[in-house]
C-alpha cells in the first residue's frame, strides 16, 4: 500500500516505507510497567506501514468475527523521525543528515493483546500494527527544527493534557537511534521511525477527541493534529 504524509508548506509529499519503532526509551514510562528492566540496548520493533493514517480518519480497534479485538486501547505520543535517503552503518555525527523532517504521531496500542503477547514471548504487531494504529501530524522539514534534542509535545485528551514529554529525556538520542538501526537494517528513504512515548499512557473510550502538539525548544508551536476514537 501506498502511503504518503505531507511535508508542511511545501508541494513535497513523503512517501512511506518501513516504519521502526523504539520501545521503552522514556525511564518515567518505564516505571509504568510491573517488572520492567530498563533495556542497555534499544528495544526495537516494527508495524506494517498501513498503520498510518491522516489523524481525519480516526482511530478504531479492529473487530473480528463482529467483537472488538481488544477492550485496551491506549495512546503512546511519540517523535517521529522521517529518514530522507537511503543508508547503511550511519555514524552518530553523520546521522542528520539522513532526516528529512520530524514529525509527531501516535503509536497506538492494544494493551491487553500487547501484554499477552508479552507473556508468550509472541510478536507484538497485532497490539501496534493494526489499521488506524499511526496517526501522524505533517512532516516539519528538518532545517526548520533548531535543536532536536530539545522538543517538547503533549496530548491532550477532552481538552485534558494526559501525556507531556521532551526529547531531552529520552534514553537513546536521535542520533544514535539512527546509527543504532542503520548498523542493523539498512535504512531507505521513506523510513519512519518513532521514538518511544513518554509517562502518561492510558485507556482510550470511544468519542475521546485527541490533540497532538510538538513545540519546539522556545515553546513556540510546530505542528498539531486532532484525532478521535472511533
Ligand atoms: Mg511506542
Amino acid at each position: 500500500m501506498e502511503k504518503f504524509i505531507k511535508i508542511k508548506d511545501t508541494d513535497e509529499k513523503f512517501r512511506v516505507n518501513n516504519i521502526y519503532c523504539i520501545g521503552k526509551n522514556y525511564l518515567e514510562h518505564i516505571k509504568e510497567f510491573k517488572n520492567q528492566e530498563i533495556p542497555t540496548e534499544p528495544v526495537v520493533f516494527c508495524k506494517p506501514n498501513s498503520s498510518v493514517i491522516t489523524p481525519d480518519i480516526g482511530i478504531k480497534i479492529p473487530d473480528f468475527n463482529g467483537n472488538k479485538i481488544s477492550g485496551n486501547l491506549q495512546n503512546e505520543t511519540e517523535i517521529v523521525i522521517a529518514i530522507g535517503k537511503d543508508g547503511h552503518k550511519i555514524s552518530r555525527e553523520n546521522s542528520f543528515d539522513y532526516i528529512k523532517g520530524i514529525a509527531i504521531g501516535l503509536d497506538m496500542t492494544l494493551r491487553d493483546i500487547q501484554s499477552k503477547a508479552k507473556e508468550k514471548g509472541l510478536p507484538w504487531v497485532i497490539s501496534k500494527g493494526f489499521y488506524t494504529s499511526s496517526p501522524i501530524s505533517e512532516i516539519i522539514p528538518f532545517n526548520k527544527i533548531s535543536n532536536p534534542d530539545n522538543l517538547s509535545f503533549n496530548l491532550k485528551v477532552n481538552g485534558e493534557v494526559r501525556q507531556k514529554g521532551n526529547t531531552s529525556d529520552m534514553m537513546f538520542k536521535i542520533d544514535f537511534i539512527i546509527s543504532y538501526l542503520s548498523e542493523i537494517f539498512y535504512l531507505s528513504e521513506g523510513d519512519l521511525i518513532f521514538t518511544g512515548t513518554p509517562e502518561g499512557i492510558s485507556k482510550m473510550n470511544e468519542g475521546d477527541k485527541l490533540e497532538v502538539t510538538l513545540l519546539d525548544e522556545n515553546s513556540s508551536e510546530l505542528i498539531s493534529f486532532k484525532t478521535f476514537i472511533v
